[in-house]
C-alpha cells in the first residue's frame, strides 16, 4: 500500500491532494481551520495538502480539491479562479464571502463604485469592481457556509468528501438550534434576529451569545421573509433594520429585491 492510501472499514481510501486559496477576504475562515488544534492533525491526515499559504511555504498546481475562500472583486482574481477551476476536480466555496460575496458585497449597495472607491482609497490607484461570489465566475461543487465557517462542519464535509459519502446541510432555520440550546428568544429581549429564516448548522452561535443572527449562512429552505418582516414590525423594528441584516452577507439577495418593493408600497 502506498503512503497516500488509507483504509476505511478495510477498504483503501485515496488521500486527495488539496489546495487552499483566498481571494477578497479576511482569511478568517482559513484561520478557523488552523485554530482547530485538538483535531487539526486528524483533519490534515485525511488530505495531502499541497498549497496552504497560511500554513506552509511549498506549493503545487497538482491538486484534486480546491478550497477557495473570499469573494471576487478584481479582474485578475476572476482569471486566477478560472485557472484554479480548470485544475481542480472539485471546487469548494469556503465561507460567506466565497458563497455569497460576504461582507465585501456591501459596497455593491451603493450603486456607484467610483464613489465607494474614492471614499475608501482616495486617489490611490486601486483595481476593484463589484464583489461577487465564486459561483458568478465558475461552477462551484460544494459550499461551506458561515462567517466564519464552523470548523466542526468543515471536518464533517471533508471527511464525507474523502470517504465518498453524501453531504447534507440542515434545511431548517437557526431557531431550531436556538431552542435546542434553551435560549430565551432575543425578540423578547428587544433585539432583532434573522434566526427564523437563516440556514442552521452553526448551533445558533450568535443567539447563544445574546446576539441576534445576521444571516451569514444564507436562507433556510422555504425561508419565509414576509413572515419575519411581520415579526420585526410587531417588535418595533423597521424595514431598514431588516434590510441591513438581510443585505449584510449577500445570501438573501433574492429576497431583498422583493422586500424593497414591498417596503415602498
Ligand atoms: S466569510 Fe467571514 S471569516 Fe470567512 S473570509 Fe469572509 S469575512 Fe472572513
Ligand atoms: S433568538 Fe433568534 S434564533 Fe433564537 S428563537 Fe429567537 S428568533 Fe429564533
Ligand atoms: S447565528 Fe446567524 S449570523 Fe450567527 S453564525 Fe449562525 S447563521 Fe451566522
Amino acid at each position: 500500500m502506498s503512503a497516500r492510501e488509507r483504509t476505511y472499514l478495510g477498504v483503501p481510501v485515496k488521500k486527495p491532494r488539496a489546495a487552499f486559496f483566498e481571494f477578497t477576504s479576511c482569511e478568517g475562515c482559513q484561520l478557523q481551520l488552523l485554530n482547530n488544534e485538538a483535531t487539526l492533525l486528524d483533519f490534515l491526515s485525511l488530505l495531502t495538502i499541497v498549497n496552504f499559504r497560511e500554513a506552509m511555504t511549498e506549493s503545487s498546481d497538482d491538486y484534486d480539491i480546491a478550497f477557495v475562500e473570499g469573494s471576487i472583486s478584481r479582474d485578475d482574481e476572476a482569471e486566477q479562479l478560472r485557472v484554479i477551476r480548470s485544475r481542480a476536480k472539485t471546487l469548494v466555496a469556503v465561507g460567506s464571502c466565497a458563497c455569497f460575496g460576504g461582507v465585501n458585497q456591501l459596497k455593491n449597495r451603493f450603486n456607484d463604485l467610483a464613489w465607494v472607491k474614492e471614499q475608501v482609497y482616495g486617489s490611490h490607484a486601486i483595481d476593484t469592481r463589484e464583489a461577487v461570489p465564486l459561483s458568478a465566475i465558475v461552477p462551484v461543487d460544494l459550499s461551506i457556509y458561515g462567517c466564519p465557517i464552523k470548523k466542526e462542519e468543515v471536518e464533517k464535509v471533508v471527511t464525507n468528501l474523502v470517504l465518498g459519502k453524501s453531504i447534507d446541510y440542515p434545511r431548517y432555520p437557526v431557531c431550531m438550534e436556538c431552542k435546542d440550546n434553551h435560549n430565551v428568544c432575543l425578540f423578547n429581549l428587544g433585539q432583532p434576529c434573522l434566526g427564523p429564516v437563516t440556514r442552521a448548522g452553526c448551533d445558533a452561535w450568535c443567539p447563544s451569545n445574546r446576539l441576534g443572527c445576521w444571516g451569514c449562512r444564507g436562507p433556510a429552505e422555504a425561508a419565509n421573509v414576509r413572515q419575519l418582516r411581520q415579526i420585526m414590525h410587531e417588535h418595533g423594528f423597521s424595514d431598514e433594520q431588516l434590510l441591513d441584516r438581510l443585505e449584510c452577507f449577500g445570501g438573501f439577495a433574492d429576497y431583498v429585491t422583493e422586500l424593497k418593493k414591498a417596503a415602498k408600497e
